[in-house]
């Protein structure tokens, strides 16, 4: 029962000051989101893909208030491309980005969401790769849907993200499941209610397969977002009853989730792509990561008492 609250204090800008300024806070961070700039990030995708992984990489941040912020975090993007394009990597680096950071939720914020990411996304086809737009709180995807639907207009590779915790969801998949579009299914970190959501674990992994062999059966290039052993296996056989070869869909997990599982689906020849977060706003990422796993809470409560 932890895991709603601590959701709830991911949106608390008291929780937000009290956590970010624990002198102990980093290290534990750290695990998650293993940078704060482009420096440090542009190593740890030389050694990931060195290892025969793919990394779609996110800029941390997101509720930002000014369009100023929201032009910053378009220009993080584009320095974090120029600085991938000498790696050469193509496709096996892509950019994960939430609209909510690119002025979404602002005056006005569909367009200027719209006129920020389109750059990004033009900057990613130049060198060769893609940007997927993250699913965020239930009220933002119709937005995010009809973004994705413009940008693919120029560039059908385009992905997005759907969360099979909302009912929503096995219709959009049914809707995306076509030639051409890339999606990432993943289970849903935001707290939702339960007029829109499947509150049971349970309904939700069942709801996951339901919409999992939906993608499969389709046209798309379905995306597998989750960490779980069980979904995993279902997601292979899924893979192998519609007839899809290795290249024809792909696994994705967090960075510092369960890396061994990243590197043995590699060597089993599967496409791995690591979620990679950086970035000095980390606070609603790292909040949605403890809630994930209340095990993860004690971890962080203990080095802060222990320091
Ligand atoms: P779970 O049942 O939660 O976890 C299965 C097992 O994985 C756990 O038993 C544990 O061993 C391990 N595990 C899972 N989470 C953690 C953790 N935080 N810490 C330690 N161990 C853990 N959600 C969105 O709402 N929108 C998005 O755009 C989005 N993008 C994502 C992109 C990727 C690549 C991934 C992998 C997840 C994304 N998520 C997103 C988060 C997702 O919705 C889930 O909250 C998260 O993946 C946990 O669900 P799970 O499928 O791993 O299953």
């Amino acid at each position: 029962m932890l895991g709603p609250v601590i959701l709830a204090a991911s949106r608390s800008d008291r929780m937000r000051r009290l956590v970010s300024a624990a002198p102990v806070t980093k290290q534990v961070v750290d695990r998650f989101i293993p940078g704060e700039d482009v420096d440090e990030i542009v190593p740890i995708v030389r050694d990931l893909t060195a290892k025969g992984l793919e990394l779609t990489m996110d800029v941390v941040g997101e509720d930002i208030t000014t369009p100023e912020q929201a032009a910053a975090a378009r220009d993080a993007y584009l320095e974090l491309i120029d600085r991938l394009k000498p790696l050469e990597l193509g496709s096996r680096a892509e950019m994960s980005v939430k609209l909510s950071m690119f002025g979404q939720a602002l005056d006005g914020g569909h367009e200027l969401a719209l006129a920020n990411v389109r750059p990004v996304v033009e900057a990613a086809a130049g060198i060769g790769t893609t940007v997927t737009l993250d699913a965020e709180d239930h009220t933002t995807l119709d937005s995010m849907f009809a973004i994705h639907e413009e940008l693919r207009k120029d560039f059908p590779e385009t992905g997005c993200v759907i969360q099979a915790y909302l009912f929503r969801t096995e219709a959009d998949a049914r809707r995306l499941a076509a030639a051409g579009s890339r999606v990432r299914l993943v289970k849903g970190a935001y707290k939702e209610p339960a007029e829109v959501a499947y509150q049971d674990k349970h309904e939700i992994d069942k709801a996951y397969v339901r919409v999992l062999r939906t993608l499969m059966e389709g046209d798309g290039y379905p995306m597998v977002g989750s960490h779980d052993p069980r979904l995993i296996a279902i997601a292979q056989e899924l893979a192998h009853r519609a007839g899809r070869k290795p290249d024809e869909y792909e696994f994705q997990m967090l960075y510092g989730i369960r890396g061994e599982e990243h590197l043995r689906l590699a060597a089993e020849g599967h496409r791995m792509r690591v979620y990679t977060a950086y970035g000095t706003d980390w606070y609603g990422y790292f909040m949605r990561r403890l809630a994930e796993k209340p095990a993860n809470l004690r971890f962080f409560a203990r080095s802060m008492v222990t320091k």
